[in-house]
């Protein structure tokens, strides 16, 4: 079985490809032509309803394929589920300003994270990773999954690996941020590898 997944972003690609690895008879490839096809608008109130309505819309472009789409983020316990499905554009809803590290978008993210912590004590740290996926054919929504993990949010990042909020993502059962683990591991204990094996499991059943 083949399944296209509807994104571009390599760090997902390659969490895809690897999870399905683990799956003999199930093979993930990126869509192509994705790049041609505006993107969709990520303005749904949760993280599912994102996934359904991107796998819906590429699926429709997309005719007889099976079409996997994602939405992920973080949620911040003391931030009330912050910044959820506006993860990605935290930073620029709170207008915050550019950091002195390199000025990309995760490090912006990641400075508005640490400010908007900025008095908040360790003990109530708490954040986990929510990712939902949904597989479409035809502009229908065949299986849906969802896979999290929990951890805390750091006061500075720690490592190199994964991408987004990994830096600040500290897994205490671990002693390490996400950035700092190998990547087969952050695979193996993330929200996208959780909901991967999840969906994966729907689909052999
Ligand atoms: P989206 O699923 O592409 O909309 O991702 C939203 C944002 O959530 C990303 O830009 C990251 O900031 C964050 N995010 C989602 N998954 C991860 C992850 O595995 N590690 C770190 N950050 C993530």
């Amino acid at each position: 079985m083949l399944l296209y997944a509807a994104t571009t972003n390599p760090g997902k690609l390659r969490d895809f490809a690897r999870a399905a690895a683990s799956a003999p008879s199930i093979r993930i490839e990126p869509l192509s032509g994705l790049a041609a096809i505006p993107a969709p608008p990520e303005d749904e109130p949760t993280f599912e309803a994102n996934a359904r309505f991107k796998a819906i819309y590429y699926s429709l472009r997309a005719p007889n394929l099976l079409v996997l789409a994602d939405d992920s983020g973080l949620e911040v316990v003391a931030l009330d589920g912050a910044p959820g499905v506006r993860s990605a554009r935290f930073a620029t809803d709170l207008a915050h300003p550019a950091p002195a590290e390199p000025d990309t978008p995760d490090n912006r993210n990641n400075a508005a994270l640490l400010a908007a912590l900025a008095d908040v004590p360790e003990a109530r740290r708490q954040a986990r990773y929510r990712c939902s996926l949904a597989l479409a054919r035809d502009g229908q929504v065949l299986f849906t999954a969802d896979g999290t993990v929990e951890g805390l949010i750091l006061t500075a990042p720690r490592g190199t690996g994964g991408f987004g909020y990994d830096p600040l993502f500290f897994l205490p059962h671990l002693g390490r941020t996400m950035s700092e683990l190998p990547p087969a591991d952050r695979l193996a204990l993330n929200h996208r590898g959780r909901a991967i094996e999840a969906l994966l499991c729907r689909l052999a059943s």
